[in-house]
């Protein structure tokens, strides 16, 4: 593809992704096709000739597209959001088309700088304290694993980054029963090993019993094992409980364990002074997680982390080889050693363009509409009689189920959940997801998409009930 073609196909591109935002309601937001419906559509063996561009388009649109679950479709109420914007698509453009690889300073000045200075924002805007420096990671699993590598190395002296585990003593790591599953793969991957992440029990909103909690470590160090390492949620996946931050926060000073935040989802809506309150006691963390790349407007993958003690996180994953030194180490931010990858694409650039295109008064003004959206649609369901209410709603995540009065058995409740799920999924009108709460199949209506408006939630909704109706009969 020479130039002159590359132009005339990004022009079709461009007309491409510009009907399909126009058209998106039309599609339905679960894919519906079958497992290897796809791939038997798919050649066994790579083409040896070189095909033109239009017969690649036309197969994106045949074969391609009925796969595609439409994350970004403003009835998409499923998982969280894993939103973009016009503003994100353009940014990310550009970084493909520079193509840049940012691992070291030199290998593209702006990257480091502009990741520097945007992180920045992000730490102000979101009233998180100076004392924090800011990183981007791809996703929250990595940011939690650095976290957790960083402990373990600070807490042993760097030893076992030299000597590796073999006769080391011990270590445990806490988090709650509602924690993501992500912070148990990191302790997996980090050596710790599963069975030495104690799940604390929560109280009646979801959230971590902090007495729970250090009757737990307590435990462990009688037993001679080494607390390391407390992850506490902000907004948990499940229901988006929110642990007591300042509690735990307390009870790791007390034992001097590293703290981590994972706000992973939530950690946007801290851009609201009045969320805040939710945030109090995260100056206790020495670390903290968010995901512009869920509820931010920016396209996946970008990952806000932010350290407190830049020194511990950069000694313990800091490689010097010939080839990499440069004159200005001293000077600058080598991100290649501020987490896993030595490769890093550009990420901040997209995330520029968001924060300057909607200012923070508009990305705040959405924030709030989303969290307004919630609040309305809780009303009505909180008013159906035959629904009932799950967990506590924090930010904009309802979880719920149908609970037709005179159905007393909890696996009946349970499959009915399901099947009205499933059902509401295969209308293809709309995409819910599903959790357990005290072991009860509960459904989650997550209301964050980009361009969601109330007729989309209230129609949904309506929907959903319909369908829910008929199921009793
Ligand atoms: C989504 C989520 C994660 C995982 O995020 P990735 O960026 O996909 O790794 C971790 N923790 C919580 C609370 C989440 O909601």
């Amino acid at each position: 593809m020479n130039l002159d073609k590359f132009s005339a196909h990004a022009a079709e591109v461009i007309d491409w992704i510009v009907e399909y935002y126009r058209n998106i309601r039309e599609y339905p937001v679960k894919s519906q096709v079958k497992p290897g419906d796809i791939l038997k559509q798919l050649p066994e063996h790579a083409p040896a000739e070189a095909e033109e561009f239009q017969m690649l388009l036309r197969d994106f649109e045949k074969i391609i597209m009925p796969g595609i679950t439409h994350w970004q479709h403003p009835r998409f109420f499923a998982y969280f959001p894993a939103n973009t914007s016009f503003p994100s698509i353009l940014g990310e453009f550009l970084t493909a088309a520079l193509a840049s690889q940012c691992m070291i300073w030199q290998t593209s000045p702006a990257a480091a700088e502009l990741e520097e200075r945007v992180m920045q924002w992000l730490r102000v805007e979101t009233g998180l304290p100076k004392e924090f420096t800011g990183v981007i990671q791809d996703t929250a699993s990595t940011a939690t694993l650095v976290s957790i590598l960083t402990a373990r190395e600070k807490a042993t002296g760097w030893s076992i980054n030299d000597d590796g585990m073999s006769g080391m003593t011990k270590m445990a790591v806490y988090c709650s029963v509602e924690a993501h599953s992500s912070i148990e793969k990191a302790v997996k991957i980090a050596g710790i090993g599963k069975n030495n992440l104690r799940k604390i029990p929560v109280d009646e909103k979801f959230a971590m019993i902090p007495g729970e909690l250090e009757n737990a470590i307590t435990k462990d160090i009688l037993a001679g094992i080494k607390p390391l390492c407390v992850v506490a949620a902000l907004g948990t996946t499940g229901s988006t409980a929110v642990d007591p931050l300042r509690a735990i926060g307390e009870i790791c000073r007390k034992f001097k364990i590293w703290y981590h935040i994972d706000a992973a989802f939530a950690g946007t809506a801290m851009l609201l002074p009045e969320m805040r309150h939710f945030m109090d006691g995260a100056e206790y963390a020495d670390t903290y997680v968010f995901n512009p790349h869920k509820w931010l407007l920016t396209n996946f993958d970008c990952t806000a982390y932010y350290v407190k003690d830049k020194e511990a996180l950069i000694k313990t994953f800091e490689i010097m080889p010939e080839y990499l030194k440069t004159p200005e180490d001293q000077k600058v931010n080598n991100y290649r050693d501020w987490g896993i990858q030595l490769g890093r694409r550009f990420r901040a650039l997209k995330l520029w363009f968001v924060i300057r295109s909607y200012g923070t008064n508009g990305i705040r003004e959405l924030i709030r509409k989303h969290l307004l959206l919630a609040q309305r649609l809780l009303k009505l369901i909180n008013n159906a009689p035959d629904f009932e209410i799950m967990a506590t709603m924090n930010f904009n995540t309802i979880c719920f189920r149908y609970k037709p009065a005179g159905i007393k058995d909890e696996q009946v409740i349970d499959g009915l959940n399901a099947e009205l799920e499933n059902t509401v999924n295969n209308s293809g009108k709309m995409f819910i997801t599903h959790t357990k709460l005290n072991n009860k199949y509960s459904l989650r209506f997550v209301i964050a998409q980009t361009n969601v408006e109330w007729q989309d939630v209230e129609e949904s909704w309506y929907l959903l009930k319909d369908i829910a109706g008929r199921l009793k009969g």
